[in-house]
């Protein structure tokens, strides 16, 4: 059994930046694993608000429960950290600023768990959030030689939401996930409180009102940050993953 563990700051998270690749690995047999610092108690409460403040970090819990098992049946676990609301003019803010507690946090699990691949955010956090980035180094500084590290959604040029992509990551994997993408919808679908913020934010750019499979990424990738000593990651991605797309295959049909 190949055993993946996925490493994200927020629910939804899982979904928007990798929830196709979940739903690939998942159904190619492996044993995938979500592994989320917190409940995103800080975030959106939908419109109008489906519950108090007080209670999204539960509400949240159960919807990452749901679009874990819309992916295909993946585990999910929490790491306790309280997620701070947006400050003020939309300035975001990491969980802790105890980074060696993290780091030590993120090393035990994995020393448990004994995962061949961990799956992170980017080294920009995608759009620089603060949570993403601390996340990022966390994982990178609590990995073992004998595990490869990946990060989702690199830069490419194909990319289909070029403000997601960590313009510091090249992308050495690009999945055309069309095959799960109704999976994908269904797990964004669980995301309830937060679907109108994925929507809203991109209808503004689009100058239309979209939908949420209209939001969705139907082509993600994954950057290579470390392979394992043995290197036996990116054959496990390679046959768990087929049919995939290699990074020319992808730009030169886009
Ligand atoms: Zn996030």
């Amino acid at each position: 059994m190949n055993r993946i563990l996925v490493v994200v700051a927020h629910p939804d998270d899982e979904t928007i930046l990798c929830g196709g690749t979940l739903a690939l690995l998942a159904r190619a047999g492996a044993e995938v694993h979500v592994l989320c610092a917190t409940r995103g108690e800080g975030g959106e409460l939908g419109e109008p608000p489906l519950c108090e403040r007080t209670d999204l970090g539960r509400v949240r819990e159960q919807e990452m429960r749901c679009a874990v098992q819309a992916l295909g049946g993946i585990n999910v676990e929490f790491l306790d950290y309280t997620d701070p609301t947006v400050g003020e003019n939309e300035v975001l803010h990491p969980y802790t600023d105890d980074f060696d507690q993290l780091t030590t946090c993120l090393c035990d699990y994995i020393q448990q768990l004994r995962p061949e691949a961990v799956i992170t955010h980017g080294s920009n956090g995608e759009y620089g959030h603060p949570a993403h980035v601390l996340t990022h180094r966390a994982a990178l500084a609590a990995m073992p030689d004998d595990v490869s590290l990946y990060t989702f959604s690199p830069s490419f040029s194909a990319h289909p939401r070029p403000r997601l992509a960590n313009a510091d990551d090249s992308a050495d994997l690009i999945l055309d996930i069309s095959p799960v993408f109704e999976k994908k919808v269904a797990a964004a679908q669980c995301h309830r409180t937060q679907n109108a913020l994925f929507v809203r934010r991109s209808s503004k750019r689009a100058g239309r009102q979209l939908s949420i499979s209209e939001v969705l990424m139907k082509v993600e990738g994954l950057h290579r940050v470390s392979a394992s000593t043995n290197n036996l990651s990116d054959q496990l991605f390679e046959s768990l993953l087929a049919p995939w797309k290699r990074l020319h295959d992808v730009e030169t049909s886009a």
